[in-house]
């Protein structure tokens, strides 16, 4: 580990650094002169985050992001890269010592599912708990039930249902992908069947999302339900 920094208001966050020293000058120096390296993980309470893509299949209205900013609890998740596993691996140190090892940044982690898979196969073996926050697109990107691959070394996913029906879902999540809405759906169905703990989250606030309305969907679909506040990480 090149260092720790330790930065803003709250001390719970445990910043590790990218060991990709080339670039991390490069962002020193972009940044002029304030030491602000690439996070990788980033620890809130008894939890670690990982960081590990930028690139999303949505581009959410709400998301702090698509307006310019990418700080989460006033720590910067801005990418110089997207670290290897090995960098990954490095980054988290002991897996075991957090109640869980959350893929979650500003981007959507099963975008880079081999990277994903691997990092989550080496939380498991070094006695980690691993959760995955996530659109629950992955089948519609990658092609085929990449819920088999996840089910084998994820121990909780979050999907953002995020809207009752189509019309609003795609007015704030704004997908790239025809066929997004029900692709979701279909993922939430199915991931009960591989995975131990399914929770479907939506984003409380926003205009025309039935809070109630989604979780229905969640009960009927067999997973829990979780509302969520705008811009709390989790
Ligand atoms: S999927 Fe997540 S990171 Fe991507 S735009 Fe939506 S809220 Fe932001």
């Amino acid at each position: 580990m090149l260092s720790s920094y330790f930065k803003g208001p709250n001390d719970l966050i445990k910043v590790i650094v990218s060991r990709n020293l080339p670039a991390t000058i490069d962002r020193i120096i972009r940044d002029q002169g304030n030491l602000v390296p690439q996070q990788i993980c980033y620890q809130i309470d008894h939890n670690l985050y990982l960081s590990i893509t930028d690139r999303c299949t949505l581009e959410c209205a709400f998301c702090p992001k698509t307006l310019g900013d990418m700080t989460v609890k006033g720590y910067d998740l801005t990418f110089d890269h997207r670290p290897t596993s090995d960098e990954i691996i490095e980054a988290i140190d002991d897996p075991s010592q957090y109640n869980e090892v959350v893929f979650c940044g500003y981007g959507e982690p099963t975008m880079r599912l081999n990277i994903l898979l691997e990092v989550a196969r080496n939380i498991k073996a070094r006695g980690g708990r691993v959760r995955v926050n996530t659109d629950g697109l992955s089948n519609l990107v990658h092609k085929h039930d990449t819920l088999i691959e996840l089910g084998e070394c994820v121990d909780a996913i979050s999907i953002s249902l995020n809207a009752q029906n189509q019309e609003v879902y795609d007015r704030h999540c704004r997908p790239n992908l025809p066929g997004s809405y029900e692709a979701m759906l279909a993922f939430l169905r199915e991931a009960p069947k591989h995975i131990a703990e399914v929770t479907a989250t939506a984003v409380e606030g926003l205009e025309g999302v039935d809070i109630q309305a989604c979780e229905a969907i969640a009960r009927e679909s067999g997973v829990k339900f979780r509302r969520r506040t705008l811009d709390e990480v989790g």
